[in-house]
């Protein structure tokens, strides 16, 4: 085989990483394993149950439901399903900000429930009265966002659950890429204070676990009881996943990435991410460039079209969010010295 795999030290568009090496070694050691025949495979299962634990442990959720999903679009789609099911309608919607990740239009047309999307704040935050206008008696489901996807924006988890327990609707929150941040940052909610019934948290994101390790956690027994469909070939009687085998790969990885990690080493990638994202945009500004404050370690800031192109011929992996501005997440893979080469390379191509 003569393809190589991606090359890290470029890359500022991702929202994944290079895995921990224990991650590594337990994703390789685990690839054959099936988690979703437990009674074939009860040790990755128990992996499983643990690596759930560890997800409760780091969001504050006593006696956590959830599993191990392919990443954060199965577990959007499963907080969906779980609502649209749960839910007393036969019209069920589900209310979101439109800095939702595009896994909720792919949720909600696979599963033909009705989506309403509503603006954002000055600040990309979902705007509360936008949401409390869309919500009403068929809402199933209401979804903050805690680290967009395009700008790193944190939404008003605590009022937005209030809104949907107001609505008796499901609150969701995707913490996706933002999971493995939170506990360290300046908010003060998670699932011991805040009406959270069901989180997105990724491993294979700010977790350093391989892909394919998404996290699905729910407070509530009923919302994996409402996904789960019974298993007559296998010995378990029952299953809550999207998919049906999986690969081990994800599971040992996210256990030992966690077990490395957690608390210590999230909170140094968290901190050195913050300040590479507050070090950019000083730099960037004294640039002349219009960057906007980091709330999360992702920095957004505007670059003409034919700058944003050069840079990208010279092998930067940057992207641009729908509204145009070029996006460079921290991630614990970005380095300061990478920044410092990125910035060099921008100074060129601004010098003609
Ligand atoms: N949610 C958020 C906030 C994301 O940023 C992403 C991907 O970047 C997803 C969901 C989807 O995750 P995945 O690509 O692992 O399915």
């Amino acid at each position: 085989m003569d393809a190589a795999p991606q090359d890290f030290t470029r890359v500022l568009s991702s929202m994944c990483t290079v895995p921990h090496p224990d991650a590594r070694d337990a994703a390789a050691t685990f690839l054959a394993d099936n988690p979703g025949d437990p009674a074939t495979y009860p040790a990755v299962s128990e992996l499983e149950d643990e690596v759930v634990g560890m997800l409760g442990e780091i969001t504050n959720l006593d006696d956590p439901q959830g599993y191990v999903a392919s990443g954060g679009t199965e577990a959007n789609m499963q907080a969906v399903r779980a609502a649209r099911d749960l839910a007393d309608t036969d019209s069920p919607n589900v209310v979101a900000p439109e800095s939702a990740h595009f896994s909720f239009p792919k949720a909600a047309d696979v599963l033909g429930v009705e989506l309403r999307l509503v603006p954002v704040d000055d600040d990309r935050r979902a705007n509360l009265d936008a949401v409390q206008a869309a919500v009403d008696s068929d809402t199933a489901m209401v979804v903050g966002v805690a680290g967009t996807t395009e700008f790193g924006r944190v939404d008003p988890i605590p009022a937005l659950g209030d809104v949907a327990a107001d609505a008796d609707a499901l609150f969701h929150v995707d913490a996706a890429w933002g999971g493995f941040c939170l506990p360290f940052a300046e908010y003060d909610w998670d699932f011991a204070d805040a009406p959270v019934d069901t989180m997105t948290i990724d491993p294979h994101k700010m977790g350093r676990a391989p892909i394919p390790a998404g996290g699905f956690l729910a407070r509530d027994a009923s919302v994996l009881d409402a996904l789960a469909v019974d298993t007559p070939y296998l010995e378990t009687t029952g299953q809550a996943t999207l998919t049906g085998t999986r690969s081990g790969a994800g599971v040992a990885g996210a256990h030992a990435a966690i077990s490395a990690l957690w608390p210590q080493g999230y909170r140094e990638n968290y901190e050195r991410g913050m300040e590479n994202a507050r070090w950019l945009v000083s730099e960037l500004r004294s640039r002349d460039y219009d960057a906007i404050d980091p709330t999360l370690p992702l920095v957004a800031f505007d670059l003409p079209p034919g700058e944003f192109d050069a840079l990208r011929e010279r092998d930067w992996r940057i992207s641009r969010t729908a509204s145009g501005e070029t996006r460079v997440v921290c991630m614990p893979h970005v380095t300061r010295e990478m920044l410092t080469d990125f910035l060099a390379a921008l100074d060129d191509v601004r010098a003609g």
